[in-house]
């Protein structure tokens, strides 16, 4: 599928939402869209804002944000801002094949840097290992979380829910190298598809790599069904598992599974973190850490 980027001028580049259960209420993304075109992908609908399609539009119009660095280092040098924790990878990712082409994250991450800005940095892309010295030198400055998702080690599952990602085994790869240079590196099981990556086996086996690679936090999500991506996914699933469909229209009466499998799987998390001894860091060890770089 061929790829079309638009560069674009932005007025602002961090954008501010309130979401209580975060650690973090700024967000900024280099890119709209996102060529990794997960299946299970919910920001799709912020394509419709622009005039595109959420469905191939999203995937292959790629807007870059061409002035980014520019309009961060005005933003962050502003008298007001008190250097909070920005989620940079919000709603697409920072790490997307556009990247290599345009550099923007590498751009707005030197910015980051010199002003110590804390930061979060999510990716499914081990192009993040490029920028490897600046997020070493980053982790000694300031707080840095880099926050890779992986949903699963059967790589023929992953092809098919993130075509366009990194492989798993690249992911890991990515993560040990990361820790190794002394970046903290979390890691986003999300989301665990029901009767897909769910059995215990698979759980086990995914904590025990993440543990192993050096991650250092475990954030759990069981597969939503919001309106944006619900027919997408049913549809996958039709076609790809049609004899797990009655059980997907059964689980999923809302976008929500039930209250009951959810504590189930996360009981099966808790059993794996345990049994290999992954240990997950609370936020407050991180405001201790930012309290002590500030000294
Ligand atoms: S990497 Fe994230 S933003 Fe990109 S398609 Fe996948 S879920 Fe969506």
């Amino acid at each position: 599928m061929p790829i079309h980027y638009q560069p674009v001028e932005c007025k602002s580049f961090l954008h501010h939402f309130d979401k209580k259960f975060l650690p973090f209420s700024w967000g900024a993304n280099p890119y709209r869209g996102c060529e990794h075109s997960c299946l299970y992908c919910f920001a799709r609908y912020t394509h419709e804002y622009l005039g595109y399609n959420s469905g191939v539009d999203f995937d292959t119009k790629i807007l870059v944000k061409a002035n980014a660095a520019g309009v961060l280092e005005k933003e962050l040098s502003r008298p007001g801002w008190k250097g909070d924790i920005v989620n940079l990878g919000s709603v697409s990712d920072p790490y997307q094949p556009a990247e290599k082409k345009f550099e923007i994250t590498q751009q707005v991450l030197k910015i980051f840097a010199k002003h110590k800005n804390p930061l979060f940095v999510g990716t499914k892309s081990n192009l993040i290992l490029r920028d490897i010295d600046l997020l070493s030198l980053m982790a000694r400055r300031t707080t840095l979380i880099v926050y890779f998702t992986i949903t699963t080690l059967d790589e023929n599952i992953r092809r098919k829910i993130e075509p366009r990602a990194a492989s798993t085994e690249e992911r890991l790869d990515a993560v040990k190298q990361l820790s190794d240079a002394g970046v903290t590196v979390g890691i986003l099981f999300m989301p665990i598809f029901p009767y897909l990556n769910d059995d215990f086996e698979s759980i086990n086996g995914l904590v025990k790599a993440v543990n192993n690679a050096g991650a250092k936090d475990l954030v759990l999500g069981v597969l939503v069904l919001r309106a944006s991506c619900r027919n997408r996914v049913l549809s996958f699933i039709d076609e790809e598992f049609p004899e797990l469909l009655p059980k997907y229209l059964a689980l999923y009466k809302t976008a929500y599974a039930p209250k009951d499998y959810t504590r189930k799987i996360y009981r099966a998390v808790e059993t794996a973190r345990r049994k290999c001894g992954f240990k997950t860091f609370e936020m407050p060890v991180l405001r201790e850490k930012q309290m002590t770089l500030e000294v």
